[in-house]
């Protein structure tokens, strides 16, 4: 068969691509996938009736009208705004810090405007924020690191906060108000019918092949396609590693049904100063089922092994990248897409957004 484009990888920003090209330019793609299901780090699937988030997690959240709509075309949403707690001190916290962490970690009573001055008594002073450790330190002082995010990032990230750039635990906001809320986007939910249906959905297109279990290394040279490849995996292996290998943190995913009701007071709750895990999710909280006298849990393990999840934003592997970022702009026939191929901590909606963009300007 003979394809116009391929693409390696199917998750969100290979998925989004091939509907564009399918539906907008009536274009074959394939789709060549090296797991046994599209959907990427997206991907969930039931259990016991239980619907499960094989790769952790995944909330949408965006401020872009753009994305929302156009994954809208795919899915109706269930309303759901991200709360999470943080397990320290033997008590659950708000997080990220707003008003009601400091008062129930400190046993405080604090409104606005004693909070200002409770963070002016304890952030530090520092000139120049180098680290996501300077980040913390200079919001709201050591304390707070040490309880909150000392030991979650170096569980997380296998290295210190001091070793990281700024970017990683700048995610986090710092609020002066009772905003619970994990992220502050105007468009949040879930998908109705969870994240594998929306991305089935996205491909239901004639125009759309998928090859499942395939590394597209061992298929490439016997395809015949016209046009482009466009590639959303990991970016040194393209390159059969020649500048050596980019860091990736990886995460093990465990999960178990309980015969319980309920778990825990809210989809997520951290556990920064675990010696193992990170958090704790429980998925009914998250994708609203309604199911009584069980419920599925799951603990992420950090690791170097496991699944490829995070780029690594040392300077070292942020310097790395860029010799290979220098090989992907003078490539005519290929294009690259998403976190893996850019190397960069994009959530969903900047994954899809980039992809709308490539549509746009290189593929259209
Ligand atoms: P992926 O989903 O990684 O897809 C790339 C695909 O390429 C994979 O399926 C892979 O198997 C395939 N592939 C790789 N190499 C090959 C090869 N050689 N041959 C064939 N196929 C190959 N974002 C949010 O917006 N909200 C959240 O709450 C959120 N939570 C997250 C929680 C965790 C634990 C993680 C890790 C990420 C989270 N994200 C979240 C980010 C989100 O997962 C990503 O932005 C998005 O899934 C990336 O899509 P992608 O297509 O770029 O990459
Ligand atoms: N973080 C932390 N304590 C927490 C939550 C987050 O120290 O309770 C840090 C950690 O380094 C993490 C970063 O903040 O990697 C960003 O957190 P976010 O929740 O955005 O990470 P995600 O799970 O979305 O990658």
């Amino acid at each position: 068969m003979e394809f116009d484009y391929v693409i390696v990888g199917a998750g969100l920003s290979g998925l989004t691509i091939a509907e564009r090209i399918a539906n907008e330019l009536d274009e074959k793609v394939l789709i060549i996938e090296k797991r046994d299901h599209i959907g990427g780090n997206v991907y969930d699937f039931y259990d016991d009736g239980l619907l499960i988030q094989k790769y952790g997690p995944h909330i949408f959240h965006t401020k872009e009208k753009k994305v929302y709509d156009y994954l809208s075309k795919f899915t109706e949403w269930i309303d759901y705004e991200h709360r999470v707690l943080s397990y320290v001190d033997g008590k659950l916290v708000v997080m990220p810090i707003c008003i009601d962490t400091l008062n129930k970690l400190y046993d405080l009573d604090l409104d606005e405007d004693s909070m200002h001055e409770w963070i002016d008594e304890h952030k530090e002073d520092i000139k120049e924020i180098k680290s996501s450790e300077d980040v913390v330190l200079a919001n709201a002082g050591r304390d707070i690191y040490n309880k909150l995010f000392k030991n979650y990032t170096e569980k997380q990230w296998g290295t210190s906060a001091a070793n990281l750039s700024p970017s990683v635990i700048s995610r986090i906001p710092f609020r002066f108000n009772h905003d619970d809320r994990y992220f502050e986007d105007a468009y949040q939910g879930m998908p109705k019918e969870g994240y594998t249906k929306m991305c089935e959905k996205m491909i239901e297109s004639d125009n759309i092949h998928v090859g499942l279990k395939a590394d597209y290394k061992q298929y490439i040279n016997r395809i015949s396609y016209s046009k482009k490849l466009i590639y959303t995996g990991p970016i040194d292996y393209f390159y059969d590693y020649k500048y050596g290998e980019l860091l990736y943190r990886c995460l093990n995913f465990v999960y178990e049904i309980l015969d319980e009701d309920s778990y825990q007071d809210v989809a997520v709750v951290n556990y920064p100063n675990d010696p193992y895990f990170t958090r704790i999710t429980e998925f009914k909280k998250l994708t609203g089922q309604n199911i009584k006298d069980k419920t599925a849990i799951m603990r992420e393990y950090p690791g170097f092994n496991g699944e490829k999840c995070y780029p690594y934003p040392t300077q070292e592997y942020l310097d790395k990248f860029k010799l290979y970022e220098a090989e992907m702009e003078k490539e005519e026939n290929v294009i690259f897409a998403g976190r893996l191929a850019k190397y960069k901590y994009y959530n969903m909606d900047l994954v899809v957004k980039d992809a709308l963009e490539i549509f746009e300007k290189e593929i259209k």
